[in-house]
């Protein structure tokens, strides 16, 4: 691993540090030590023919740095119709690719029927996808099917945002006995139009490994992007959040791909996304660097003290005009009011150099929680409902 001093270990989220002390002698963890820089994983969306799939291998072999080679062969499309797959006959393909040019290989498994070909064929590594993550009925026959076979899994993301179902999975599989895994982010799918085709959701991925910090975290910009152009940004920022390695689709002849065509790049593209990538160090042993985050940290310590001591004494002010509305028999929600409060603190913070849309999110939360409290002291009994209850995403 690169260094990285312990500065004030324990103080951050787990995303600083993969624990390598709790982790496992994986498949995963042992190509970290040996590379001490992220795992590269690269490969086709969809396996479509033997020329294809040997002609990307021979091209993500010339960059030297690929760990594992991906290629889907049963594919869960949304629609029947569109191509699902090469299936069963294209798992040769994957050996001929292992043979020639060493790299190990990896596909996605969604049944017990797929987990025992593709252990028939000495596929390496296996992944559950993002369709079959949200379903425990068959994440739980998958762990039953891949107990005791030693295979390394990696675990994509559900395609909902919930950070539960994810670690459920991750749950069932550790509980099969199968300690050999990883983790992939993959995006979410969201209502709101976004530039990507799966947000990121930085915060959920950022969950699952503070509650697995012995799990690798992959990320995958592929299916997060949907886009050639946003690979790099996406890459980018994984590295610097700490991930612990990248998936990325690359196929010879992106535009014709049978699935995933405008998210694909040549295996030349990659290399040359690859060597644009700036790799950052865990932390720094240079004194002077160690002393001063020290010092800025400390401030930010007090300048948090300082926002949650300003939320109680809003809190405790909401609470008095509460007991006041009551007496007064006036309702809870003035709807001027509350425009006023949004406009004015989102115009403050945009004066003041802070996003305002950050500070718009953030008055909404506070909003509901006084909403909530006032509710309490009129009605005099604790809400059940709570925060969720008052809108989507809030
Ligand atoms: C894939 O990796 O090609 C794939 C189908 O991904 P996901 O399960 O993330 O949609
Ligand atoms: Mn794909």
């Amino acid at each position: 691993m690169p260094n990285f001093p312990a500065v004030r270990p324990g103080k951050y989220l787990a995303i600083s540090v993969i624990d390598m002390s709790a982790a496992a002698n994986t498949f995963f963890t042992r190509l970290l030590a040996q590379k001490g820089q992220p795992i590269l994983i690269a490969g086709p969306c969809s396996a479509e023919t033997e020329e294809q799939v040997m002609a990307t291998a021979h091209g993500l072999k010339a960059l030297g740095d690929i760990d594992l080679f991906r290629a889907g062969i049963w594919k869960p499309r949304t629609r029947p119709g569109s191509f699902e797959g090469m299936g069963t006959a294209a798992l040769p393909w994957l050996q001929r690719v292992k043979a020639e040019t060493g790299i190990p290989t990896a596909i996605e498994v969604a049944t017990p029927r797929h987990v025992e070909e593709a252990l028939a064929h000495g596929i390496d590594v296996l992944w559950i996808g993002a369709r079959t993550t949200v379903n425990p009925f068959a994440v739980q026959e998958l762990a039953d099917a891949l107990a005791g076979t030693g295979v390394p899994v990696m675990v994509k993301n559900p395609v909902n945002p919930d950070v539960a179902l994810w670690a459920g999975a991750l749950e069932r599989l550790e509980r099969a006995g199968i300690v050999d895994l990883a983790a992939i982010h993959r995006g979410f799918s969201t209502f709101a139009p976004s530039r990507y085709r799966n947000a990121p959701t930085w915060i959920l991925p950022i969950e699952l490994k503070t509650r697995f910090p012995h799990i690798p975290l992959i990320c995958d910009p592929s299916h997060i992007g949907g886009r050639r152009d946003l690979l790099l940004p996406i890459a980018q920022k994984a590295l610097d959040l700490d991930y612990d390695g990248l998936i990325i689709e690359s196929h010879p002849d992106p535009d014709h791909a049978l699935s995933d065509a405008e998210q694909q790049v040549t295996p030349q593209r990659l290399g040359e996304i690859l060597s644009e990538l700036k790799y950052r160090y865990r932390s720094s042993n240079n004194v002077d660097y160690l002393n001063k985050a020290e010092e800025l940290r400390l401030k930010m310590d007090v300048a948090d003290r300082e926002i949650v001591e300003a939320l109680a004494r809003r809190m405790a002010l909401v609470e008095e005009l509460a007991e006041y509305k009551k007496e007064n028999n006036v309702k809870i929600l003035q709807f001027d009011r509350w425009q006023e409060i949004f406009n004015t603190r989102t115009d403050w913070a945009a004066k003041l150099n802070v996003n305002d849309k950050f500070v718009a999110e953030l008055y909404k939360l506070i909003h509901i929680e006084s909403i909530r409290k006032q509710t309490e002291v009129l009605n005099g009994r604790p809400q059940v409902d709570g925060v969720n209850h008052l809108g989507p995403g809030l």
